[in-house]
C-alpha cells in the first residue's frame, strides 16, 4: 500500500536476543538512573513549613486599598472589570451618603465588589486599568478550599484593614511606576 507520508516506519516484530530476554541490562540501566537521582538536589520542598522565595513582583491575592485617611479608594468606575480578560470581577456602584465621607473617598463607591478567584488568572490587568490606585495584586497566596463559593472574594476579604495596611510598595518597581505614569498621561490627554 502507498504510504501517506515519508515518515511512516515499517514495524518489525523481531525476536529478542538472549541478552534482551534476560532483562538484566535494562534493569541495571534503570537502577543506575534511580540511584543517580538520590544524590541530586531535591526539586520539591516541604510546603507549607518551607516556602520558596517569591519574586518582588509576584502577583497574588488582590487588595482594595484605602487612602491615607482610611477611606476606600475605589469609586466603582468598572474599568478593572472591563479590563479583566477572565470576567472575574463584578461590582455594584452606590452613591455616598452624607456622613460617609470618612468611609469612601469619592461620591461613588462599590457597595459590592467581588472577584472570582477560580476565574482569575492573576494577570494584573485590573491593577493596570485602575485610575484610582485602588486595586493591587499582592504577594499573598489565595488559600485552597473545598467549596467553590469560598473562592468568591468579597469586600470583607479584599478591602485592607484600616489598622493593618498591606504594603504594596515592594511591587512598585521603577518599570511599573513608569508604565503607570505614561498610562495616566494618556488618560489625561483623552479627557
Ligand atoms: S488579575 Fe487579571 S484575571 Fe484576575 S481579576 Fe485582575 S484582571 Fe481579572
Ligand atoms: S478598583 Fe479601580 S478600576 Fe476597579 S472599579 Fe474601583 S476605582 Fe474603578
Amino acid at each position: 500500500m502507498q504510504p501517506l507520508t515519508n515518515r511512516s516506519k515499517v514495524v518489525v516484530n523481531k525476536e529478542m536476543t538472549w541478552k534482551e530476554r534476560m532483562y538484566l541490562p535494562a534493569i541495571i540501566g534503570g537502577m543506575r538512573i534511580t540511584f543517580s537521582h538520590l544524590f541530586k538536589k531535591k526539586a520539591t520542598i516541604s510546603y507549607p513549613e518551607v516556602q520558596r522565595e517569591f519574586s518582588e513582583i509576584y502577583r497574588g491575592q488582590h487588595v482594595l486599598k484605602r487612602d491615607e485617611n482610611g477611606a476606600e479608594r475605589c469609586t466603582a468606575c468598572g474599568l478593572c472589570a472591563v479590563a479583566c480578560p477572565a470576567e472575574a470581577i463584578t461590582m455594584t456602584a452606590s452613591e455616598r451618603k452624607k456622613g460617609e465621607e470618612k468611609l469612601y473617598r469619592e461620591e461613588k463607591y462599590a457597595s459590592v465588589y467581588d472577584i472570582n478567584m477560580l476565574r482569575c488568572i492573576f494577570c494584573g490587568l485590573c491593577e493596570e486599568a485602575c485610575p484610582k490606585e485602588a486595586i493591587f495584586l499582592t504577594d499573598r497566596i489565595v488559600p485552597t478550599d473545598f467549596k467553590r463559593k469560598e473562592f468568591i472574594y468579597g469586600k470583607d476579604k479584599l478591602v485592607e484593614d484600616v489598622n493593618e495596611r498591606i504594603d504594596i510598595s515592594k511591587r512598585q518597581t521603577k518599570e511599573v511606576l513608569d508604565f503607570k505614569q505614561n498610562k495616566n498621561l494618556q488618560h489625561n490627554k483623552l479627557k
